[in-house]
């Protein structure tokens, strides 16, 4: 599969290419107009797909830089200890970084990439799941004592190389938190409404319900290699009509403003906390019982844990904290009810204590 985006930008338009396939990274690339190219690969990655790996940085002749695994990477100290490094080594505007990981090794890659001499070249490869949504539309950053993803920067990649092998090796939690943002996409772009018996009627949504019942069928991953794609286009379609975030890129945080909260009071996976703050999303957006439940049934049935949840005052103290807030009231974004039918059309709503607390206590 092969995917070009295309922004429309004023200025000096740069599309990109992404590839999605089975062993990408054994597909020949051109990499010649780099003048060198260092790869920052999650240890934990290299250790698991070594050969693999090492056979991509022969062939291009690319130094290999192991960063810590997964999250912890996402720190200024890190960031800063990067930086310096590759300066140690004599990086030149020319140079190209290539990220080896998930969200987390794309977000931070990226972000030196973004800063490094004011910006040099960066190449995602993405080896999870999630990443399917961190590696398209061009976020980067790091975290914050205040809260993730507080320092960062709009850079996009030149190039993703999304080799589909890499997921074998995941988890079934890793596995669980990547398929919630395919079915945050699939709510997002799928072309569905809700009948008068409040039944959910949604080709996409249906098909994937059945594609994926159970969590051995998330392991499936020529099944999953189609709805990633999925998931890439919906998130490609959104960001080219909004790259910097100032309209429709924001329902892309559907689920995620209680999502970042859990994330960080319980140490969730990203996505695990996100499929909760849709379903408080859903909840807030004035859904009926039964299709939450109904739902909520699927989701458990794929193997999502329950979360042990605190006092909603801990969340509201997070939340109020939420970057994406203007003013006091909290912003969430939530799907339109039209005379008693839900549709795919989504908006930013403000609410306030009482009513944000009500829906905790059905969450
Ligand atoms: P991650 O990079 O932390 O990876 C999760 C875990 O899986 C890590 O422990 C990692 O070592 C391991 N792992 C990675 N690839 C593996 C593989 N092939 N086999 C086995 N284990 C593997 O995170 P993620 O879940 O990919 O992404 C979450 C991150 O992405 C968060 O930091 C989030 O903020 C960020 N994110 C960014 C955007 C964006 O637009 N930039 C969007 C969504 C999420
Ligand atoms: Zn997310």
């Amino acid at each position: 599969m092969k995917l070009i985006t295309n922004y429309q930008v004023d200025h000096k338009a740069k599309n990109y290419e992404i590839i999605v396939t089975e062993n990408a990274l054994e597909q020949e690339y051109d990499l010649s107009h780099y003048h060198k190219c260092f790869a920052l690969i999650d240890t934990y990655v290299y250790r698991l797909h070594k050969a693999k790996i090492d056979a991509f940085m022969k062939r291009y002749d690319i130094e290999k830089v192991l960063i810590p695994s997964g999250e912890a990477v996402k720190t200024m100290h890190h960031f800063s200890t990067m930086t310096e490094l590759l300066l140690e080594k004599n990086i030149k505007r020319n140079d190209c970084l290539i990220a080896i990981g998930g969200g987390a090794t794309g977000d931070f890659t990226g972000y030196v990439a973004a800063s490094l001499l004011r910006g040099i070249s960066f190449i995602q490869v993405p080896t999870t799941i999630l990443a399917h949504d961190a590696a398209i539309g061009g976020k980067t950053g790091i975290n914050s004592k205040h809260g993730k993803n507080l320092i960062g920067a709009f850079k996009r990649p030149d190039r993703v190389i999304y080799d589909i092998s890499f997921l074998n090796t995941l988890n079934d939690a890793e596995l669980l938190s990547g398929f919630a943002e395919i079915v945050k996409h699939v709510l997002l772009n799928g072309n569905y409404k809700v009948n008068q018996i409040s039944d959910i009627v949604n080709d996409d949504l249906s098909r994937l319900m059945q594609a994926f019942n159970k969590l051995d069928d998330l392991k499936d991953m020529n099944k999953m290699q189609t709805w990633i794609t999925y998931g890439i286009q919906t998130k490609l379609n959104v960001v080219e009509r909004d790259e910097l975030e100032s309209g429709v890129r924001k329902y892309l945080n559907f689920g995620h403003t209680l999502g970042h909260a859990l994330e960080f009071s319980h140490k969730l996976p990203h996505g695990i906390a996100v499929i909760h703050g849709m379903m408080y999303a859903l909840i807030l957006s004035g859904y009926e019982e039964n299709i939450i439940e109904k739902f909520y049934h699927w989701l458990i049935q794929l193997g999502y844990p329950e979360v042990e949840v605190k006092s909603f005052e801990h969340y509201y103290a997070l939340l109020s904290k939420d970057k994406k807030n203007e003013t006091d009231s909290i912003s969430f974004v939530v799907m339109e009810q039209r005379q008693g039918h839900l549709e795919n059309v989504f908006y930013l709503k403000s609410f306030e204590y009482g009513t944000l607390k009500k829906s905790f206590e059905r969450w």
